[in-house]
């Protein structure tokens, strides 16, 4: 073993499922990490509350539609003054053909319109509110969707909408009674056309970067094919897993989950593999009873890696780092960004890098809290990997309050 002093572990930030909160700690004021819901409104969290996002901003390219809002991460810089908050967004289409997710960034200064300059130390006191005058600077959410919102119902005057559409929906769904009723609390029955909402709690850990180790003779080769895996720096072995029946393991203690492909050459999936994983994520998410049979025959090198690296805190659903050496995880060998996939940043045309992962444990805890969409259970991904902006650049506040980042899809191969 190498001496651990001389391994360069990230520190990892790793998001968790939280469902016992307070629905304060989902609003604007709290900076929250949260998962489904609407953005905005009254329970959420757009950052710069006084450049709202259009509707449009947020329309799937393939199918023209209004994408759904997934989930929010608080990622604030120390780096810059302008980075002093910042949040990520992302959004994904509901329809299965589309396939569609878009990552938006949005910061402001420690020093802003909207929010106490002391407000992360203070938000938490009791009776804390921000000053009228930064109440007044945010702008009106669209009671619907929770983008800018530049009508409002022409009757009650209270409820605002970004356009006829919303404002028909929402018209048809309750507000026809509310507006006569003069009852303006958010209609619980809103949410229904949202993915369950819960706060990310998070939990830093410094990770030990996994490397596969072949079986005896392949070393010589074992950094010709184009997996697009790099990892070979550290020499640091499996911990060995407990053995199970031992019905493939490897004679040589340790590397059970090695890879096996002396034989041919050739690294092909294991569809059992997957299934039981698929199965371990429909069925035991959140438990430990992780058959550790599940991986015995797996061949995929960077699906070995994804479930080592992810099998002490195996409900993990988001990784949070930004140092270099982190060691992105992959679903599959196949579909592997290259550098040159990923595309710079279209505001400054600086280099983008990798900042967060979002894990397919997410789609397991992310129910449905209703059946009337039915396409909305056709959501689906291996890992969603998010690249933004090296710089974090100053986008025109002005004109927009988010810029949009990148984001690669990979799926599990079957
Ligand atoms: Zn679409
Ligand atoms: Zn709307
Ligand atoms: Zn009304
Ligand atoms: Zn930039």
């Amino acid at each position: 073993m190498t001496d651990s002093n001389k391994i360069h572990k990230p520190l990892v930030t790793l998001g968790f499922q939280e469902t016992d909160f307070d629905q304060d700690e989902l609003t604007s004021d709290f900076f929250p990490n949260k998962v489904g819901g609407k953005p905005v409104s009254s329970w959420l969290s757009w950052l710069d509350l006084g450049n709202l996002p259009l509707n449009s901003d947020f329309k799937c390219d393939v199918c023209e539609e209004q994408m759904s809002f997934l989930l929010q991460f608080y990622a604030p810089w120390s780096d810059h003054a302008r980075t002093y908050h910042r949040m990520l967004f992302v959004f994904c289409c509901q329809k299965a053909r589309c396939h569609r997710y878009r990552v938006f960034r949005s910061q402001l200064p420690k020093v802003n319109d909207y929010y106490e300059a002391d407000q992360e130390d203070r938000r938490y006191e009791e009776g804390f509110a921000v000053s009228k005058t930064k109440q007044d600077a945010r702008q009106p959410q669209c009671t619907f969707c929770g983008c800018a919102a530049p009508t409002r119902c022409g009757n009650c005057r209270r409820v605002h909408y970004c356009g006829k559409d919303h404002q028909s929906r929402d018209w048809e769904l309750g507000h026809r009674e509310q507006c006569k009723q003069n009852n303006h609390t958010l209609a619980k029955r809103k949410a229904e056309f949202h993915y369950k909402e819960f706060l990310i709690v998070c939990d830093d850990i410094e990770q030990t970067p996994v490397v596969l180790v072949t079986n005896k003779h392949t070393n010589q080769d074992g950094g010709q094919d184009d997996g697009g895996h790099d990892e070979d720096e550290v020499e640091d072995d499996y911990e060995s897993e407990e053995e199970e029946d031992g019905e493939t393991a490897s004679a040589a203690p340790g590397k059970e989950l090695a890879l096996r492909e002396g034989d041919s050459g050739n690294v092909t999936m294991d569809h059992e593999a997957l299934e039981n994983y698929q199965d371990y994520l429909a069925e035991t998410g959140k438990d430990n009873e992780f058959s550790e049979k599940t991986f015995t025959n797996l061949k995929d090198r960077q699906l070995a890696i994804f479930k080592q690296t992810t099998s002490s805190d195996r409900d993990q659903i988001l990784r949070y780092c930004r140092d270099v050496n982190y060691q992105t995880l992959w679903v599959s060998e196949k579909n592997v960004p290259t550098d040159s996939d990923i595309p710079c940043c279209p505001n400054c045309n600086g280099e983008r890098s990798l900042e967060m992962q979002i894990l397919p444990q997410l789609l397991y805890f992310l129910d449905i809290d209703s059946n009337q969409v039915s396409s909305i259970h056709d959501i689906d991904f291996g890992i969603l990997s998010i690249y933004t902006c090296k710089n974090s650049c100053e986008y025109d506040n002005k004109t927009k309050g988010i810029q949009e980042e990148f984001i690669w899809k990979q799926d599990f191969t079957k």
